[in-house]
């Protein structure tokens, strides 16, 4: 584990705890020049956000509490503590604005500026080309597979376990790291949405942070396949996995091994690809080690509405 533990031990703490006073339109200066603007008619003191804006992380929005929020296509709502979390994509333009209904029906946007992330340039040869170009009935499987795991992330649950620090999922070296381009037999495709951790097959695979398990199944592109749900629409995904050893629905704890090591699916050695994803948007897992150690524990969540319209 200690081989690629300390390159992330620099990573840093930075954070933004931001609070807005006064009426109008208030900016904070927080992480790497980025900024968040709120623009409230009436107590902006209650809004504040905690985490990275960065492309690739997340973060947790305080409101007050069963305020409605709104991005795009995406509703959902805090809880009864107000907290509410969002994720930002690998290419996610700045500013992010989100808008929220407070209970009392006022509304005002939440303007986030983003910091750009750096990406690798990955390239992979030698894949047999079916990988590459996959034929015809390969397609129509992969066509279901997504549709199976878009359905498994439709739901927001009612679970808190992102609110712990975040352990690595199994020991090895990491291959790859997100959101590098890949270029596969030299043809561009797309950008690779999690993290290879490559050790022997049969390696134990444990849950980073507890949650529930929404997926179990065998994939074309992904093989063995476990998706961990740790709650607010935060998700862990396990794939290439040799051995499952959860069932769908199961409630794993930390650390609990859930899985082993394999090369199923599209895979060129034994690796673990461990993906991880804020409703439908992925987001980077080593941005996990930064936010859930400072938040604030608590499990009192009570009718979390929240819901993504596909
Ligand atoms: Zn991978």
């Amino acid at each position: 584990m200690t081989g690629f533990k300390s390159r992330f031990a620099a990573v840093g703490m930075a954070a933004l705890i931001g609070s807005f006073v006064g009426s109008g339109l208030t900016s904070a200066s927080p992480l790497q020049g980025s900024q968040v603007v709120v623009s409230t008619p009436d107590d902006p003191s209650q809004v504040a956000i905690e985490g990275r804006m960065i492309q690739g992380g997340w973060a947790m929005i305080h409101l007050p509490p069963y305020s409605q929020l709104e991005w795009g296509q995406r509703q959902w709502q805090a809880d009864s503590q107000g907290r509410a979390l969002i994720g930002f994509s690998r290419d996610q333009a700045s500013p992010v604005k989100v808008r929220v209904t407070l209970p009392n029906q006022a509304s005002f946007d939440v303007a986030i500026d983003l910091t750009a992330k750096d990406y690798l340039i990955q390239r992979i040869d030698g894949l047999p080309q079916r990988f590459v170009t996959p034929d015809p009935e390969a397609l129509k499987r992969i066509r279901q597979d997504a549709a199976l795991a878009r359905a498994a992330r439709e739901k927001m649950l009612d679970r808190t376990d992102f609110l712990t620090d975040f352990i690595w999922p199994t020991e090895g070296i990491v291959t790859g790291v997100w959101g590098s381009q890949r270029i596969l037999n030299g043809e561009p495709r797309r950008p690779h949405f999690g993290i290879d951790i490559a050790n022997e097959t049969g390696t134990p695979i444990l849950a980073p942070a507890a949650g529930k398990v929404t997926l179990v199944a065998n994939m074309e592109l992904s093989g063995g396949t476990v998706f961990v749900d740790h709650g607010y629409g935060l998700r862990s995904d396990f794939l290439h996995l040799e051995e499952i050893l959860v069932e769908l629905g199961d409630v794993v704890e930390q650390g609990q091994v859930i899985a082993t090591m394999g090369a199923t699916g599209r895979a060129t050695g034994p690796h673990l690809h461990w993906g991880m994803s804020w409703m439908d948007i992925r987001v980077d897992p080593e941005e996990v080690f930064e936010l859930p150690r400072r938040l604030q524990r608590g499990d009192q969540i009570i009718g979390n509405k929240a819901k993504f319209i596909d």
